[in-house]
């Protein structure tokens, strides 16, 4: 499959980039190429220009900052996970890099990339030709759901595995505009929508991820359900974060709503408990309510629920079968 004609701009420091996008909004960056080649193949997103951030320098890093740990965007997910410090410490992180595609898409595929990818929609990650033979959806370009034609909206999901695992550490990410930078928690990243996933003003680009001291001092996990145990987006994904000291926990699920969800109901019900076989099942009930899926996979919905509350307490499981 070919890709389409596009102007290739190749800036070198981010303030280039950044005024690259600015006067070209409907420039896509590139950074690992593995999620928007794959799109630009497939014409589901045909960008004029394709600004390849991979030759600024200094985007490509793991630091630790007074306990916080800080991860530049182009950090390739391998790395990551390959840190001895992230695999002890923080290991839903790394778990979550580890399980993202092939070994080949962790090597290519950058932090960022992971957490910016576009959402997923049985109807709309297909080739032009498959997608020839219905009108074109709201995502495309189109003016129908084929999903849920109720209102002008776009039901597709976002499947990125590392979103979880960085919510449930609150996570915070640092984004470079044309007025300067500005730092905001991971989750407001997200806008809901499923057309635009992201909340992003003109021009920014996410710069660095950062990991506050805090979450290296509980246990985590994340599980992925998936098709197959390489190459495949989650069916269901689920992040666990918990101190046992504080009795205070975090629960994140992904692929079953337009964003990243935070698992709020399941929180609220395990605060201040000590996490039991019983009190995690009786928990995990709640999971099904944390989230919207829609029929925009293989998958029904129902299903979806019913693996969010399994994934929850395989998460809860995992993450507290390790030393703290
Ligand atoms: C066969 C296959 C299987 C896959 N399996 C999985 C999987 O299991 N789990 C999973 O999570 N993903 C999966 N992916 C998607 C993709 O490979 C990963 O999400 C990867 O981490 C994307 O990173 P990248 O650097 O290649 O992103 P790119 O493709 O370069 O970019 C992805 C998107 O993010 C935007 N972007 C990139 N960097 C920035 C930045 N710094 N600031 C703002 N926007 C930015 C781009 O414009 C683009 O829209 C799969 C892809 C394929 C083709
Ligand atoms: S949910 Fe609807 S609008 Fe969105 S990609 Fe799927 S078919 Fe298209």
């Amino acid at each position: 499959m070919r890709l389409p004609k596009f102007e290739y701009l190749q800036p070198t420091r981010i303030s280039e980039a950044v005024s690259m996008l600015q006067s070209n909004p409907a420039a896509k960056l590139l950074a690992g190429g593995t999620d928007l080649l794959v799109n630009m193949k497939h014409r589901v997103e045909v960008p004029p220009v394709v600004v390849n951030i991979k030759m600024i320098s200094d985007l490509d890093y793991i630091r630790h900052d007074n306990g916080a740990v800080r991860i530049g965007a182009l950090t390739p997910l391998k790395r990551i996970y390959q840190t001895p410090f992230i695999a002890e410490k923080l290991p839903a992180l790394a778990r979550a890099t580890s399980f993202v595609g092939s070994f080949h898409h962790q090597t290519m595929g950058t932090l960022a990339g992971n957490l910016c990818q576009q959402n997923r929609c049985k109807y709309y990650n297909q080739s032009q030709w498959w997608r020839s033979t219905r009108p074109t959806c709201f995502k495309a370009g189109g003016e129908i759901c084929h999903v849920v034609n109720k209102e002008e909206t776009c039901y597709s999901s976002y499947c990125g595995d590392s979103a979880p695992a960085l919510l449930v550490m609150k996570a915070r990410v640092a984004l470079q505009g044309a007025g300067g930078s500005r730092e905001i928690l991971l989750g407001e990243l997200f806008s809901g929508d499923g057309k635009t996933p992201l909340d992003l003003r003109k021009g920014e680009i996410l710069t660095e991820i950062i990991i506050p001291a805090e979450a290296a001092q509980g246990v985590s996990s994340y599980t992925k359900y998936a098709n197959r145990e390489s190459i495949d987006f989650p069916i269901v994904g689920a992040a666990f974060w918990g101190s046992t000291e504080k009795k205070a926990y975090r629960v994140a699920f992904t692929a079953v709503d337009k964003s990243p969800v935070r698992g709020h109901r399941i929180e609220a019900f395990l605060d201040g408990e000590d996490l039991s076989q019983a009190i995690v099942a009786e928990a995990s009930k709640l999971a099904s309510k944390e989230a919207t899926p829609v029929k925009n996979s293989i998958f029904s919905p129902g299903h979806k629920r019913k693996m969010m509350g399994i994934l929850f307490q395989s998460a809860v499981n995992e993450a507290t079968r390790r030393p703290g």
